[in-house]
């Protein structure tokens, strides 16, 4: 049984078996009292091994860390705050945990520290909550969208169209890069490599995705996504998880409605199935946590032009490090001042400048901005980003050959829009970005349980 079900249990009298780690041992010359824990839940069950039964002998490799499976038998713990207990009859131990080298000894080990020890921090309270928080939101982010007919999509990892991130994109190859392949001009010579052509790691499944808005109705993605991001910030990875829905029929308006409603579901889910782990981010780390969640909740979003919101901020007064001019897109530093400043509620701007955006976005009226949307958030910023698309092919192809993006890349999306166009709308939440806001944490690097950034790919 798994210790989270036994610490529920009132079956006193019953003979168990746990198996865990071992977090902590004390005790005196007759008793001795180990914390057990086997990543189902923060809390620890507290096993008691009485002298006169186990051995000090036998006792000698439980140390912090070691790997145990003890039977016994379940009993009622005099102790505060703990409902059982188990008496332990006979301890195994699997594998031991050498006090000398084992590096998760005391309790407390910073953030900095226990992503160099990175495959071992799941071990830690901390991670292990992050872990369970991180499963919860995967488990309801199909389940919203199930719920609602919408059909899981599988979008390609590796892309041939470099038409989206160019820079940021990276390169996917079985050339010998010692020994490259040339043409007669002396260029790389795509054709002999894996694909016949260049091919990357996709930075959105958002192209694809709309294909299939565009035959099955509601879609939604979620899946590893790539970018070549060169800043080190605690925003940005460079492998992160993506959830992108695409609907038919849907305006910026409906958009926007169901990012509210899609963020507003998840942090109610984390709220009811994740009470414990998300009380003990609040009280170990970020003590306004659960008020944040809750404030989320029961806030409509303001909804904003950009606009708008370029005029704020220059009104505004403060000194900001980047420049915010219409036209210039908008800075982590700009889009939490009108979050937490000015508006202190979450806030999706909308309409921007349609040379701050990609080709894809609907065009406004007005010849200068599009449809897009970004939702902007307490202490994260830019959380979801997406757009109406759009749908005219004549448009749509004019933006692509103004942009210099290559027709023999586009072809088949802009056939979309040639055969059966229709409105349609979608965004790109991210996962990681998600999990910042919902566990408390600060850097990215934090909620991920291997991250992928510059200069870092260990284990
Ligand atoms: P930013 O301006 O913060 O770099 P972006 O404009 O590049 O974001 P989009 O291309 O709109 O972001 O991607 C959609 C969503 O994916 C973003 O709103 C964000 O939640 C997330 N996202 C983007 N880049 C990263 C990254 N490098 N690491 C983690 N999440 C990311
Ligand atoms: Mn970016």
């Amino acid at each position: 049984m798994r210790i989270a079900q036994l610490l529920k249990s009132t079956d006193y009298g019953t003979k168990v078996t746990v198996k865990g780690w071992v977090r902590t041992k004390r005790g005196n010359k007759n008793v001795a009292f180990l914390a057990l824990n086997d990543g189902s839940c923060v809390a620890n069950i507290q096993i008691v091994a009485d002298l006169a039964k186990i051995s000090e002998e036998e006792l000698k490799p439980v140390t912090t860390g070691a790997c145990v499976a003890v039977e016994g038998t379940l009993v009622e713990s005099l102790g505060a705050g703990q409902g059982v207990e188990v008496q332990a009859e006979t301890i195994e131990v699997y594998g031991t945990a050498d006090p000398a080298t084992y590096p998760l000894q005391k309790k407390g080990h910073s953030l900095e520290f226990l992503r160099e020890i990175a495959y071992l921090r799941p071990r830690t309270n901390t991670f292990g909550a992050i872990l369970r928080i991180r499963h919860a939101m995967a488990y309801a982010i199909h389940k919203f969208f199930n719920d609602k007919g919408f059909y899981y999509l599988h979008t390609p990892l590796i892309t041939a169209s470099d038409c989206e991130g160019a820079g940021e994109m990276f390169q996917v190859t079985t050339l010998d890069l010692d020994n490259m392949p040339r043409t007669e001009e002396g260029a790389i010579d795509f054709a002999q490599d894996f694909f016949g052509k260049p091919c990357s790691l996709t930075v959105s499944g958002q192209l694809e995705g709309e294909l299939g808005a565009l035959s099955m109705g509601q879609i939604y993605t979620f899946g590893p996504t790539f970018r070549a991001e060169h800043s080190n910030t605690p925003r940005h990875l460079a492998e992160f998880w993506m959830i992108e829905p695409e609907v038919a029929f849907f305006d910026l308006k409906d958009n926007m409605d169901m990012a509210e409603e899609f963020l507003k579901y998840l942090i109610r889910y984390a709220l009811e199935n994740c009470r414990e782990d998300l009380e003990f981010m609040n009280k170990m780390w970020d003590n306004e946590l659960l008020d944040r969640l809750n404030f989320v909740l029961e806030n409509d979003f303001v909804r904003l032009d950009y606009t708008e919101g370029i005029e704020i901020l220059k009104a505004s007064g403060k000194k900001f490090e980047f420049p915010c001019e219409w036209g210039s897109d908008l800075q982590s530093e700009h889009e939490r001042y009108l979050v937490e400043e000015h508006f202190k509620k979450p806030v999706i701007l909308i309409n921007y400048p349609k040379d701050i955006k990609a080709f894809y976005m609907k065009q406004n009226e007005d010849g200068k901005t599009v449809r897009a949307m970004d939702v902007l958030f307490p202490k994260i910023g830019e959380i979801i980003g997406g757009s109406e698309r759009e749908a005219d092919y004549g448009k749509l192809s004019a933006r692509i050959k103004e942009l210099g993006i290559p027709e023999k890349d586009m072809w088949w999306y802009l056939d979309t829009r040639r055969w059966g166009s229709a409105p349609h709308s979608g965004f790109g939440l991210g996962f990681e970005r998600l999990l910042l806001f919902v566990t408390g944490m600060s850097n990215i690097r934090d909620v991920i349980p291997f991250p992928r950034t510059l200069k870092n790919a260990e284990f």
